[in-house]
């Protein structure tokens, strides 16, 4: 009797990527890759998991992220606690310390893979989601965090989206935001009793989270709170005129949020979202800003650093809807064949084709050419070449050109000698 397994699925909130939506990301990726270079960004690739203190200490204890978000567990192996990162910046201002590599100059780099956060999921909102993620460090003058600003509103311009609009906002620096928080507090504590159960224990603990709130019963309470940029001294001021300035410049136009705190706990100076409106509740695309207190809080030399992080989830789901069909055929040949002698013919001339830079596919097995064709089309190959025993005994190939630009004009299959051919695929698929 056999026996039936129940099915294995996927963890919610965390999703696969196909074939046909992997195309989007793998041209996204090429898009990215091309986009950092042109700024001199470099990569780099940190683990997935690190000790759960990196976090805790990096991105701030009365954050959502440490709070709630985390996938933290217990080695059991040797009793340590780990987390997967909910983020890159900690772990690669980690590295970065831990391999001294700000030690002759300052570096750009950036990371590209998936973060964790256990969070309700629901569209642009996922457990695993992934993040590219781009700092600058050791760099400290607002020609750097406009330079990133200006960087970021050139990858939408590349992928052809248009509805984003850039929010930017100031946090000072720490005597600023102390001097603020002691105002803020004396305001929140008029409402300690409308504040929800999270607000009440950020009052005392970062207060300025509380503003961050969805809350529509709190929302009159937050738009009376004294705000952080009233609080600003000459030098962020200065500072902050000097990115708005370089924006101008650029062309880039922005709207001052000064209510945008973000959510981690190391931000100073410059912070900035990314926003549009296509994309339902999840609003934000693309989130950064300036926090030249990490690396020393991390235990580095203190350094300065900017960077941000984009959502590629959300980003994807915004191209698509300027962009909807990415075409990715399986390759650029597909090869039919019949008979024993042709299929093996068929495979060492594959080889020759890959040689020369052309994507085979080989149909696999042996089945009649009607079925064989049909996968050729599935395949969205631009060309098929088909080898039974009759082109073998003339040493030619047969080809049909099924989605190559100027086509010849009649649609008859063309008999190419077997010498030529591989010269006249790459002409045709180049
Ligand atoms: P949100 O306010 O939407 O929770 P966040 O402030 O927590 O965002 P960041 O920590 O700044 O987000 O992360 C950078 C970017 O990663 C966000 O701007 C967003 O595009 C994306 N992002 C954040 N959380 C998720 C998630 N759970 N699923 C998919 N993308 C996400
Ligand atoms: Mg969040």
């Amino acid at each position: 009797m056999t026996q039936a397994f129940s099915k294995v699925t996927a963890i919610r909130g965390m999703n696969d990527a196909l074939p046909g939506a992997s195309a989007r990301w793998e041209q996204l990726e090429e898009i990215v890759r091309n986009w950092l270079q042109a700024y001199g960004y470099r990569n780099m690739r940190a683990p997935i998991l690190e000790h759960t203190r990196l976090f805790t200490r990096g991105i701030g204890e009365v954050t959502d992220i440490v709070e709630k978000e985390m996938y933290t567990f217990t080695d059991s192996l040797n009793g340590e606690s780990l987390t997967l990162r909910p983020e890159f910046t900690a772990g690669m201002v980690r590295a970065a310390i831990e391999h001294n590599l700000l030690y002759d100059r300052p570096q750009r780099v950036y990371a590209l893979g998936p973060v964790f956060r256990h969070e309700r999921p629901q569209r642009g909102r996922y457990r695993q989601f992934h993040q590219i993620d781009v700092e600058a460090l050791g760099l400290a003058g607002p020609d750097i965090d406009a330079e990133l600003i200006v960087m970021s509103a050139r990858l939408w311009k590349r992928l052809g989206i248009t509805d984003v609009e850039l929010e930017i906002n100031s946090l000072g620096q720490g005597d600023e935001r102390a001097a603020h928080r002691a105002a803020l507090i004396t305001h929140l504590e008029q409402y300690k009793d409308i504040l929800d159960e999270d607000g009440l224990r950020r009052l005392y603990t970062n207060p300025l989270r509380v503003l961050d709130t969805k809350n529509p019963a709190l929302q009159a309470m937050a738009d009376a709170a004294p705000k952080l940029f009233d609080f600003l001294g000459e030098a962020s001021r200065t500072h902050f005129d000097a990115v708005c300035a370089r924006l101008t410049d650029a062309g880039v136009s922005y709207r001052l949020n000064p209510r945008m705190v973000r959510g981690l706990d190391y931000y100073n100076l410059t912070v900035f979202e990314w926003v549009t409106h296509k994309l339902g509740a999840q609003a934000t695309v693309c989130g950064g800003g300036r926090y030249d207190g990490l690396i020393e809080l991390l235990g580095g030399k203190s350094a300065p650093a900017v960077g941000f992080a984009i959502g590629v989830e959300r980003l994807l789901d915004l191209w698509s809807q300027y962009q909807p069909e990415i075409l990715s055929p399986e390759c650029d040949v597909y090869i039919v064949h019949q008979g024993d002698d042709a299929q093996r013919r068929a495979a060492v001339l594959a080889e020759t084709m890959r040689d020369a830079g052309i994507s085979v596919i080989v149909h696999a097995g042996a089945a009649s050419f009607k079925s064989q064709f049909k996968r050729a089309d599935a395949s969205a190959a631009a060309i098929a070449v088909i080898l039974a025993a009759d082109e073998l005994a003339d040493g030619v190939a047969s080809v049909k050109l099924l989605r190559v630009a100027q086509q010849t004009p009649d649609t008859a299959q063309l008999r190419i000698p077997l010498d030529d051919l591989v010269a006249f695929l790459k002409d045709k698929v180049k």
